[in-house]
């Protein structure tokens, strides 16, 4: 996905991660037509993409009105939708009737509702919830982008963590949340350890019912069956060509995402012009004790994790968070496996398996140990289905006894 990115920032928070892009991006007017020449380019190279870009800085709504309402109008004529990510400081009613113009979601980005849970943020607290409120007001159901952090996320802090949390939901009209492990290049001692990051996660994925969309746990379940459009972190990312992440700047050059690569170094515009999957491939077959992966049972699911949080800040290695995200999957795991026992995942598998073939494992009974396919013969049948890809129409069946019962039924190539 690419994301319009000016990098400057009204709030200069103190942990950000693009503190160093920022000393070193040069002070550029915003070249609208560029922009949007991007814009286009990349809707032209992928149409089939669903997320329309993303306005993300920085902070994006420090860019003129009139800019900002050409940028949104380019998007929503390709995509039909708009989106942005603000910190909800500067939202003025110009601001509102653009959003409702051009059906932009808005996703605010706030760690808390009092001063010491939003340590790493600051800025106006009132006018932010204000704002917030707003937004339901206007039927433009915003939602959260959370970064936990020592300040809002330990143990001692969790309860009043959690209340912030519950109260944005019931009463601020936040309909969405995306957590998100805090990432600080200059000052790791306010990130959680990966053992209070689980703890954190852990708890908010066992509060995450009732139909609650809560990112990233609702992505783990789809991933453990079998469906893997999520979030960046989990992808396999190439920190020189960043897919999920592909900002366009001010001046309308391209890079990478702000979090790795040369980025972190302050060089902004060296993308390379196709992504590669050296580092998993490496961090694959790496041994643990070398900051590798091997052997780690969700591999499939975690691929190492995000560049940016890779240990002694080198993309090579796997994320320093691994230990939380290891003991993620496996309280995700056990409480699925609690409910169907006789399920095989993505993890069973050892691979980014089909969700055909992962609902099929539960074909005969959820429990009943008869009941329970074999798990060889489950790999067979997804390997055989992947021979047939493209050589049936949608619908079509490689099973000779269907195909005897539907001998109607066109082949390809055939009338
Ligand atoms: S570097 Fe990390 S945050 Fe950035 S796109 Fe890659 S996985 Fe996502
Ligand atoms: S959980 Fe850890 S070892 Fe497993 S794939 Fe993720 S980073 Fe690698």
């Amino acid at each position: 996905m690419i994301s319009i990115k000016p990098v400057e920032c009204n709030l200069r928070c103190p942990n950000c991660y693009e503190l160093v892009a920022r000393a070193f991006a040069p002070a550029s007017r915003c070249d609208a037509d560029k922009i949007i020449g991007a814009i286009k380019e990349f809707h032209k190279k992928s149409p089939e993409r669903g997320h329309p870009p993303c306005l993300h800085g920085g902070e994006p709504l420090m860019l003129p009105i009139g800019d900002l309402e050409k940028f949104l109008a380019a998007i929503f004529d390709l995509y039909g939708r708009t989106s942005i990510q603000t910190n909800a400081t500067l939202l003025d009613s110009r601001h509102f009737e653009l959003f409702k113009k051009y059906k932009t979601s808005v996703g605010v980005s706030l760690d808390g509702d009092t001063p010491e849970l939003n340590r790493s943020r600051g800025g106006d607290l009132a006018a932010i919830i204000g704002n917030i409120k707003r937004l339901r007001d206007e039927a433009l159901a915003p939602s959260l982008l959370v970064t936990l952090w020592a300040a809002n996320a330990s143990a001692e802090k969790f309860e009043s963590f959690k209340d912030f949390i519950l109260r944005a939901e019931a009463s601020w009209g936040v309909s969405s949340f995306r957590f998100l492990e805090g990432v600080s290049y200059e000052r790791q001692e306010m990130e959680l350890s990966p053992d209070a990051l689980f703890e954190a996660h852990k708890r908010l994925f066992d509060l995450c019912d009732s139909g609650r969309r809560w990112s990233p746990y609702r992505e783990i379940v789809d991933m453990m069956l079998g469906n893997f459009d999520v979030v960046c972190v989990f992808q396999g990312c190439d920190p020189w060509a960043t897919s999920s992440e592909q900002p366009v700047f001010a001046d309308g050059s391209q890079g990478n995402c702000l979090r790795t690569g040369a980025s972190a170094d302050g060089v902004l515009s060296l993308r390379a012009d196709r992504e590669s999957k050296l580092r998993s491939d490496v961090l694959h077959d790496l041994g643990q004790r070398w900051r590798g992966c091997k052997h780690c049972r969700y591999w499939p699911l975690c691929m190492g994790g995000c560049p940016g949080s890779a240990f002694s800040g080198d993309w090579r290695n796997k994320t320093r968070f691994c230990g939380a995200h290891r003991n993620l999957f496996w309280h995700v795991e056990k409480k699925i496996k609690s409910l169907f026992p006789n399920i095989y995942l993505s993890q069973d598998l050892k691979k980014r398996a089909a969700a055909a073939t992962i609902l099929s494992s539960i074909e005969r009974s959820t429990y009943k140990f008869e009941g329970r396919r074999n798990i060889k013969e489950l790999r067979e049948k997804e390997e055989k289905a992947k021979a047939q890809a493209g050589k049936f129409y949608h619908g079509d069946s490689d099973d000779p006894e269907w195909r005897r019962q539907n001998p109607w039924w066109p082949r390809r190539g055939k009338k």
